[in-house]
């Protein structure tokens, strides 16, 4: 099998792609798929294939479900002393932290993204499974006041089986939504993305290493199927996907027939706003970062980013000229700022929107074009001239083009901003206290950030509101979303 990168890798990630198979993981073993189906790995920088993994089906799905269903109901998780399950967990993120070179390099292998950004994932993973194995001793029940002749508590019970959907932008990091699901007393089925299946089964193999006990975390590789299927299936409680709004929208449609409860975190078109007094110099750096990071694969890129006319032409010119030498390159290559998308697919949906761009009006004034023609390479794009209704402002694109419109005082910066079907993120760039504030109230989404962009720590809640979904990761808001409630009433009667 060839290996992926030019640049060195460690043995480590040198043997992990040498398996012959990313499997599912099963009740604690690495399997193939029942009716041996597989799919290619693709790295993106090279479009080249470094492996395969294989391609689950419903009945691949249903193993999987029975495992979690078994762990879950015999209690081997859930009943366990919350001491010991935080021990575990503490376990497993010093195993991950151990292994972050190589959960780093398969990351970047697999998605493209640039090395630093894989390690960063990995911290967050890390910081997260840290954060969260001390929850399992602090998921505490309250005790209402009832008629005297009544006890009743409330205790915060785990859904029970949990079916994680996740997208390819942060493979490592969904050890996040694994430690925050089981901390809670939950077992997981896991359904990572099809074009990055390569650390999903590390995880789970450091998991049991760690003491988690097999049936805990199962991963399912596979497609849109294996994920329909697990959000059908009976034996699953719940469902936590993240990905585009398309299949949010058809996994609550799905799940609302079992009633099933439903977080997503969808995507976004997240405002940038700069006001005239920022620190324009900081604005200029986190701008580019807000859409450049990931090469604008992230959810909460700051795509449309809304400059205060006075200084409009001003900072429009500091973003082009320092986009302009970006260096786009392979994710391995310590000096690259920009890596490829992910997919081919990725990379023909970038270029209709810099197509579509043009054609609604708007100025291109940096990029619109593929980068050489090996991997999934696109240039950084900057739009100017862009009105709020044109589809490059209203449509997530998830790759490196920016957008940028004029406001001529505060009421329209929060008029365009909110006039956005997501909300998700917003940026906020200003040296005014009270403005800050208000800014903080006026805007319609789940992160405002002020002075910084997409800052994030584990105790935080982090989620959308309207089409970039519902529900929250992270923090106590987090853990609330993976369990419910349940109510216990006892008749002690009388006082005497
Ligand atoms: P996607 O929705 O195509 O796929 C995400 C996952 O869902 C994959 O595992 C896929 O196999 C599965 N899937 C797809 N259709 C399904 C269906 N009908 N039933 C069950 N499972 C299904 O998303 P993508 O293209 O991989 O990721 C990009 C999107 O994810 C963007 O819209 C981005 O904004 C969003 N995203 C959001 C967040 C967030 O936290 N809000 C984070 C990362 C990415």
């Amino acid at each position: 099998m060839s290996v992926s990168t030019s640049y060195p890798i460690s043995a480590a990630t040198a043997r992990h792609l040498n398996r012959p198979v990313f499997g599912h993981v099963i009740d604690g073993e690495v399997v193939a798929s029942l009716d041996g189906e597989t799919m290619p790995v693709i790295d993106p920088a090279t479009g080249d294939e470094v492996g395969v993994a294989a391609l689950g089906s419903a009945a691949d799905v249903d193993r999987a479900v029975r495992s979690a269903r078994a762990a879950f109901d015999d209690g081997r998780w859930r009943y366990l002393a919350p001491l010991e399950k935080e021990r575990r967990l503490r376990r497993l993120a010093a195993l991950v932290e151990e292994s972050r070179t190589l959960f780093g390099e398969s990351d970047t292998i697999d998605s493209g993204l640039l090395r630093w950004y894989t390690d960063a994932m990995v911290d967050f993973a890390v910081g997260s499974t840290e954060y969260f194995a001390g929850w399992p001793s602090k998921i505490e029940g309250t005790i209402p006041p009832v008629p005297s002749d009544m006890v009743a508590y409330q205790l915060r019970e785990p859904h029970g089986v949990l079916g994680l959907i996740v997208p390819w932008n942060g493979p490592s990091a969904v050890l996040a939504f694994v430690a925050a699901a089981i901390s809670a007393g939950n077992c997981v089925v896991l359904k990572p993305a099809e074009q990055t299946p390569m650390t999903a089964v590390l995880m789970a193999e450091l998991a049991a290493e760690a003491g988690i006990p097999n049936g805990v975390l199962n991963v399912v590789q596979g497609a849109r199927e294996a994920g329909a299927a697990l959000v059908e299936h009976p034996g699953v409680d719940a469902i936590s996907f993240t990905g585009s709004l398309g299949a949010g929208s058809a996994i609550q449609a799905a799940a609302a027939k079992r009633a099933k409860p439903v977080s997503l975190e969808l995507g976004g078109k997240s405002p940038f706003i700069v006001f005239p007094d920022a620190d324009l110099e900081a604005a200029t750096a986190a701008a580019m970062m807000g859409v450049w990071m990931a090469s604008g694969q992230v959810c909460t890129a700051g795509t449309r980013v809304l400059i205060h006319a006075d200084i409009h032409d001003e900072l429009v010119e500091r973003i082009v000229e320092r986009s302009r030498d970006m260096r786009i390159g392979s994710g391995f290559d310590p000096e690259s700022q920009l890596g490829p998308l992910v997919s081919a697919d990725q990379l023909a949906r970038v270029q209709s929107y810099v197509g579509i761009g043009q054609e609604e009006g708007a100025e291109l004034v940096l990029g619109g074009a593929r980068h050489g023609d090996v991997g999934y390479f696109h240039e950084p794009t900057i739009f100017t001239g862009v009105r709020n209704d044109m589809r490059i402002a209203r449509e997530e694109i998830f790759g490196p083009v920016m957008s940028i419109l004029r406001f001529a005082d505060e009421a329209e910066a929060y008029a365009i901003a909110n006039d956005s079907e997501y909300g998700l993120g917003a940026g906020v760039w200003t040296n005014d206290l009270s403005l800050a504030h208000r800014a903080a109230r006026a805007l319609r989404t789940g992160q405002v950030w002020i002075n910084t962009y997409q800052a994030g720590y584990p105790s935080v809640a982090y989620g959308g509101v309207k089409l970039s979904g519902h529900g929250r990761l992270q923090g106590g808001p987090g853990i609330d979303e993976l369990t419910h409630v349940k109510s216990v009433w006892i008749k002690v009667g009388a006082p005497l």
